[in-house]
């Protein structure tokens, strides 16, 4: 039987990059997103092409919703083997007055959905005694600029989540494992009427130890990887992606 990818916030940016991939390697592709128009862009362009995927417009800090997503890929597509959990928001403001429901909207959405969505999936998984869970993060769980407390602290969230997780679920099978993001560009794979061409200068480039900014596939090949047989022995993990700009020293002259 076919192997199935689940994808959220598949419908634009990475999440888009994640489904044409997968579809690409032959996994049937089931994807939620809040953006309807997109989530459907992006199902037709994968049936063009022979392959199987299926599309719900949900919200992933919605428990019931999930719930209903998750049953309803069970029952067409057969099997659950890849999550990746990669809907996620920012929220923008002074940490001196950012409202305390912006910050709980944030960790709803990146750090409760991750959760919701992985103890639905494992729930599937286990009884296939087999699955691969990846939560994309950020390199801000790692580091900050000002004033974006809740996207950091919910990226941060993730990484704990995944070690836990891995440890939890580590008995049934399951692989739980993280990546962080640098800088990706996705202008250019956003629902086709609001894509925009890309423009970097040569310091954006230069920030960066391999000369550029990073591209969805950059991201998408890596969770290839992560949900692979070749990755059996790599569990509880944060893989960053970032071109090295992490790891780059910087001095102001
Ligand atoms: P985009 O905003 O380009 O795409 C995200 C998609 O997820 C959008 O279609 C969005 O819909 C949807 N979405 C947002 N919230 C929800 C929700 N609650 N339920 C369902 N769908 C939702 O994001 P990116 O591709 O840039 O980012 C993808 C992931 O990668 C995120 O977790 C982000 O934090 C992470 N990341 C991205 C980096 C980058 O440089 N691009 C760097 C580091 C991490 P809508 O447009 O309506 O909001």
């Amino acid at each position: 039987m076919q192997k199935t990818a689940l994808i959220t916030g598949g419908g634009q940016g990475i999440g888009r990059a994640l489904a044409l991939r997968f579809a690409q390697d032959g996994y049937a592709v089931s994807l939620v997103d809040r953006d309807k128009e997109a989530g459907l862009e992006v199902i037709r362009h994968i049936r063009q092409y022979g392959g199987n995927a299926m599309f719900m417009c949900i919200d992933v800090a919605d428990e019931e919703a999930v719930g209903r997503w998750m049953q309803l890929t069970h029952e067409d597509m057969g099997r659950v083997d890849v999550l990746i959990n990669n809907a996620g928001i920012m929220a923008n403001g002074s940490m001196l007055e950012l409202p305390v429901s912006e910050f709980d909207r944030v960790i709803a959405v990146n750090l409760r959905g991750t959760f919701v969505c992985s103890q639905q999936a494992a729930r599937i998984m286990k009884s296939l005694g087999k699955g691969s869970i990846i939560n994309i993060a950020s390199t801000r769980a790692l580091m900050s600029e000002p004033d974006t407390e809740a996207y950091s602290a919910s990226k941060g969230g993730i990484l704990s989540l995944t070690h836990a997780m891995a440890v939890s679920l580590g008995g049934y099978g399951i692989r739980v494992n993280a990546i962080s993001p640098g800088w990706i560009e996705t202008a250019d794979w956003q629902y086709s009427p609001r894509a925009k061409k890309p423009e970097h200068s040569e310091r954006d480039m230069l920030q960066h130890p391999v000369g550029r900014v990073g591209v969805p596939y950059d991201i998408a090949d890596a969770c290839l990887f992560l949900a692979s047989d070749q990755t059996g022995f790599i569990t509880g993990q944060n893989l960053v992606i970032d071109g090295g700009m992490t790891v780059k020293m910087i001095y102001e002259e």
